[in-house]
């Protein structure tokens, strides 16, 4: 049988390892959550695609007829368009870039020059 020393010895090594244990799922488990972060992020990006789609789909009509006075005024050149709402520069074809009040719209004659204002590329069209 074991002496009262190494018991105590037993249970102190025991112990220590499921404290080891332990702290490798901790770590794992802040890893996870960084990643259940990410996946959030990401998850809300799409919502935010979708509820832009879902905002020009309940309004076909206005889509059409806005889409019709578009190519009336930009056949011009520019085919850069930039919202001044969203702050992103879309290609004049791209979904989104359809979507713009013309009062809030800014044409560029290319990509780089509505970057070097500031604004950001789009992400469906980029
Ligand atoms: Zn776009």
């Amino acid at each position: 049988m074991f002496k009262d020393r190494d018991l105590r010895k037993l249970c102190e090594d025991s112990f220590s390892r499921v404290k080891h244990d332990m702290d490798q799922l901790n770590v794992k488990q802040t890893d996870q959550q960084k990643e259940m972060d990410q996946m959030k992020e990401k998850l809300l990006n799409l919502y935010g695609m979708l509820t832009d789609m879902q905002a020009a789909l309940a309004d076909p009509v206005k889509k059409e007829s806005e889409a019709k006075e578009e190519t009336k005024q930009e056949r011009k050149k520019k085919d850069f368009v930039v919202s001044m709402r969203s702050g992103k520069v879309h290609q004049r074809e791209c979904f989104f870039a359809r979507k713009i009040d013309p009062r809030h719209r800014l044409l560029f004659d290319t990509k780089l020059d509505a970057v070097n204002d500031g604004y950001a590329v789009c992400s469906a069209c980029a």
